[in-house]
């Protein structure tokens, strides 16, 4: 059996057929003619008011390692006024974690030469500073890039890495037989106790990050005291991005952070006989990053004196486990909501789709800490749609089997997120986003001045 992306999985034949809707230069026109009384509660009647909210996936929907997409190009030309500003509430929600907001704001302004801001970025860290309860504490920090300023960005005070750790205590890094210390050495004692760990993204350096994470677990943030492999609950452990393989200019994909992470789960279960535990784990599919997109975008229209609620989203990606997958289980929490306007709804989603470990600790409180932090959703439904531009492949081999397919498929999916096939199915597929821009304005009845 062959696969075109073995780093996905096999179930696509089960998908319906694609739907590529194109649209018609007639309807369009017609809509131009008609929707003037739609729109007629807009502050201007030359300025369309959105009711939705676009939420734009980064790599292999707009960019291509560092070549932009030409789709991209026209689609952002769609979405911006003659003034450059947007026309609808738009964010950027990448799994990507190894640079600040800011930056990589400038590097979407600059490929796709319109403005935007550093609140209109998602990263994977970003739902980081609604976990208030931990930026007093001393937490150790792995990734690799500014990994101390990201942290000290998303509000964390107290912070260590792992280059810290290696150089107050030189003899615990010794894979790497030319980074043992030289000379006889001791630990120098001036790091405070740790009291979380806080992984950005995957390192440089794996088997010194794996050590030295494992030894701030087992010894429970005191490196001066042996492993306890009896000790638990370990120290609380946040994570980040969760893609266990991504695609870059390369034919095949690379290794991800959610590599990274089986690798830590497994020497942990090794070493101590039982799971590793998550404080919480976010980046896409997560539901914490959704919430935090819709409360950016919910911001947007507020800036813009946009007066009506935003009711839908779109997210547009290329990656059937990460943005198709998180988009429909946000989907299904808000059509709960909707429907019950009921508090517990948000566990019965996390049931339904297994992700109860993306909650940090229990339903509840994750329920309490976003509605806190974030007010409610204004949003009814998040719709998804793939593009055909990234690791998507419309055109790989249908198995004869489909059935044994399905048995067979290899879920790359995070260990606590659980495979439910009716979460990757896709809203819509559409060639790339610039069609996908060109549905969506069809569906909503949207035609910008
Ligand atoms: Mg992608």
């Amino acid at each position: 059996m062959s696969h075109r992306f073995p780093f996905t999985f096999t179930f696509f034949p089960l998908l319906k057929p694609t739907f590529v809707q194109l649209l018609d230069p007639v309807c369009i026109s017609f809509m131009q003619l008609t929707l003037s009384n739609r729109f007629s509660l807009s502050l201007s009647p030359l300025q369309p008011q959105p009711r939705f909210g676009l939420l734009f996936d980064i790599d292999g929907v707009l960019v291509r390692g560092r070549m932009l997409i030409p789709a991209a190009k026209v689609a952002f030309e769609k979405l911006v006024d003659s003034q450059g500003r947007f026309v609808v509430p738009v964010v950027f929600v990448t799994n990507a974690g190894n640079c600040l907001r800011q930056t990589k704001a400038d590097q979407l302004s600059h490929i796709l030469g319109v403005p935007i801001t550093h609140d209109q970025v998602i990263m994977s860290h970003s739902p980081l500073r609604m976990f208030k309860k931990f930026h007093d504490k001393c937490v150790l920090v792995s990734g690799q890039g500014p990994v101390l300023e990201i942290a000290d960005n998303v509000g964390f005070k107290n912070v260590i890495s792992i280059d810290m750790v290696r150089e107050s205590y030189p003899l615990l890094d010794m894979v790497d037989h030319n980074r043992r210390p030289k000379l006889p050495s001791s630990p120098l004692v001036n790091l405070p106790k740790i009291e979380a760990v806080v992984l950005f993204g995957e390192p440089v350096r794996w088997e010194t990050n794996l050590q030295l994470i494992i030894d701030v677990l087992l010894t429970h943030g005191n490196l001066n005291t042996p492993h306890q492999t009896h000790a638990v609950p370990h120290l609380p452990l946040l994570a980040c991005n969760m893609d266990l393989m991504w695609m870059a200019e390369a034919n095949s994909p690379r290794f991800g952070h959610g590599t990274f992470l089986v690798c830590l789960e497994n020497i942990y279960k090794k070493i101590t006989g039982v799971d590793l535990k998550y404080e919480a784990l976010m980046g896409k599919p997560s539901e914490l990053t959704y919430h935090f997109a819709e409360s950016l975008i919910r911001s947007q229209a507020l800036q813009r004196q946009w007066e009506l609620p935003i009711t839908s989203l779109y997210a547009i990606g290329d990656n059937l486990m990460t943005d198709i997958y998180g988009a429909n289980m946000y989907n299904r929490f808000l059509e709960e909501r909707a429907a019950r306007k009921n508090p517990k709804a948000v566990a019965k989603v996390a049931a339904a789709t297994g992700s109860s470990a993306a909650m940090p600790g229990g339903e509840e409180e994750i329920d309490s800490m976003w509605e806190s932090e974030l007010a409610l959703p204004s949003a009814t439904s998040c719709k998804s749609i793939l593009v055909c531009t990234g690791v998507y492949n419309p055109n790989a081999e249908v198995p004869s089997d489909a059935s044994r397919c399905i048995k067979e498929t290899v879920f790359h999916g995070h260990r606590d997120f659980r495979f439910d096939p009716a979460l990757v199915e896709p809203g819509h597929i559409v060639k790339d986003v610039a069609e996908a821009v060109d549905l969506i304005f069809q569906q909503e009845k949207f035609v910008p001045q």
